[in-house]
């Protein structure tokens, strides 16, 4: 399709009129495109010429339109940091429109009613750490947002030091929060909280139409999803870094990245969001973060149905949790069925990872290839012990099993490449110069990360000493 067939429709503005406000997308000074996911283009069934035109660049500065557009920003509250704040919002995030079940959103297009004491504005470095992680999780399998373009400008963003505005279209079948709930909850809209868990029924868990006590089912499988999106994370290393309850999905998707990392050696206890001096929103706290989100929608549900149903499915979470990660992280190693001491092989792993000092990714991926020789893998920590002896169980574990089998497996759940912090800030720097080749080069290996890319070798390796385990600030 055209750009300029497009017809896109808005069914959030169903809702109450106080869930969002409309507004109109205030254009970046010059945009440029730095990127288009033809992919995502696709999807929503726009041509891959259209994304080369003038029109594609003014569709994401909020220029052009489309048919049926009536934009407007979504209205939410939110936990943050564990404070709850009543009236948030998007800030900066105006939906020009949904096309078949994706609703399209311009981060960084301006004030709303929500901007607070911010700009409305998204800099170059936010938004190209979005645009290429968005990407990156979505090819590790991981249930996220996505974007359709990026642009850059030469508009004025006023941050530590003056930078350049950009605009990330992203594109979600769900923008809906956890802290969307808690704000009619805690006004007292009742009846409005109904209808946006109806609303949220149709867009995300259309199997419970017409059910009985459809809101108990909600809930229920919104704790199942966020129990199996936090083992994603796990097993693959990533750390999120603001998991405030507004930038919690209901539809358990990864959404509103920010100081976010994905781990350099492993360790339990990573921060990578600066600003969180606690560590609440440390790497293994995650999963009991995300429960804790979960007990405050909880309380945001309770005029839906009882606290006494909704506590069935919580107590449950911990044992979600633990299920999920343990059938990632056997596809991870290669195991088959589970066997007695499973666990205890996965805790020890982390634990001898973490002492050693090894790179998290470079590790399973070597020990993708493992076949008893292991120089390769006792090269990548400080010391041989404790890896000898943990591979000397490993050895016992797999020694039934196929060894070509278990190495396409784990080939295939392993990645070769994800996107850390030291590598989007090498795209980042040669974008701030006008190079965008380097965010090419990521969006390659981000699409395909477990292929080999033998010209991009030298990002597969572990992270150089001097960019480990840094931490980001939430300026953005
Ligand atoms: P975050 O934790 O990054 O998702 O942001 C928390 C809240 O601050 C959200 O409601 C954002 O929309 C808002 N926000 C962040 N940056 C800006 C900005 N530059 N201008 C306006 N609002 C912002
Ligand atoms: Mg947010």
């Amino acid at each position: 399709m055209k750009l300029n067939e497009l017809k896109v429709t808005n069914p959030y503005l169903a809702l109450d009129p106080e869930c969002y406000d409309k507004v109109s997308p205030d254009p970046l000074k010059n945009p440029h495109l730095i990127h288009a996911n033809k992919d995502v283009a696709d999807t929503l069934n726009i041509d891959e010429d259209e994304l080369r035109t003038e029109n594609f660049v003014k569709l994401l500065n909020g220029e052009y339109q489309p048919e049926g557009s009536d934009t407007f920003s979504m209205c939410y509250a939110g936990h943050q940091f564990g404070y709850f704040v009543p009236r948030l919002g998007d800030g900066r995030a105006i939906n020009i429109g949904t096309i078949d079940k994706f609703h399209l959103q311009l981060k960084g297009a301006g004030m709303t009613e929500y901007s607070r004491n911010g700009d409305g504005r998204a800099v170059l470095r936010s938004s190209i750490r979005e645009y290429l992680m968005s990407e990156a999780m979505n090819s590790l399998g991981i249930p996220t947002t996505l974007c359709l373009g990026l642009i850059g400008s030469e508009h004025n963003v006023r941050r530590e030091k003056v930078e350049t505005g950009a605009i990330v279209c992203r594109v979600s079948t769900s923008w809906v929060r956890f802290g969307t709930f808690e704000y009619y909850a805690s006004q007292g809209m009742f009846k409005e909280l109904e209808a946006l868990a109806d609303y949220v029924i149709e867009e995300s868990f259309p199997h419970h139409i017409g059910r009985n006590d459809p809101y108990t089912m909600l809930f229920n499988d919104v704790v199942v999803i966020t129990a199996r999106l936090m083992a994603q994370w796990m097993s693959v290393g990533f750390n999120h870094g603001v998991m405030n309850t507004d930038n919690m999905s209901i539809a358990g998707l990864t959404i509103d990245y920010g100081p976010y990392a994905f781990l350099d050696d492993f360790r339990h206890e990573h921060i990578c969001n600066h600003t969180d001096v606690h560590g609440r929103y440390s790497y293994t706290n995650q999963p009991a973060v995300a429960k804790w989100n979960l007990q405050a929608l909880m309380k945001a549900f309770s005029p839906l149905t009882t606290i006494e149903k909704m506590e069935k499915s919580l107590v449950m979470y911990d044992k979600i949790y633990l299920r999920y990660l343990h059938y990632y992280m056997c596809k991870k190693l290669g195991l088959e069925g589970t066997v007695e001491g499973d666990p205890e092989l996965i805790d020890d792993m982390y634990d001898m990872l973490e002492i050693l000092h090894v790179d998290y990714t470079l590790f399973m991926r070597t020990l993708s290839h493992y076949e008893g020789d292991r120089k390769a893998l006792l090269a990548s920590g400080l010391y041989q012990e404790p890896m000898n002896e943990w591979l000397d169980r490993y050895d016992e574990r797999i020694k039934d099993i196929d060894k070509t089998e278990r190495k396409k497996q784990m080939l295939a759940a392993n990645p070769k490449y994800v996107l850390k912090n030291y590598m989007l800030q090498e795209a980042i720097d040669a974008a701030e110069k006008g190079d965008f080749s380097v965010v090419d080069n990521l969006f390659k290996i981000a699409k395909n990360p477990f292929d080999e890319h033998k010209e991009f070798e030298r990002w597969a390796g572990a992270t150089p000493g001097e960019f480990k385990n840094r931490k980001l600030s939430c300026s953005s």
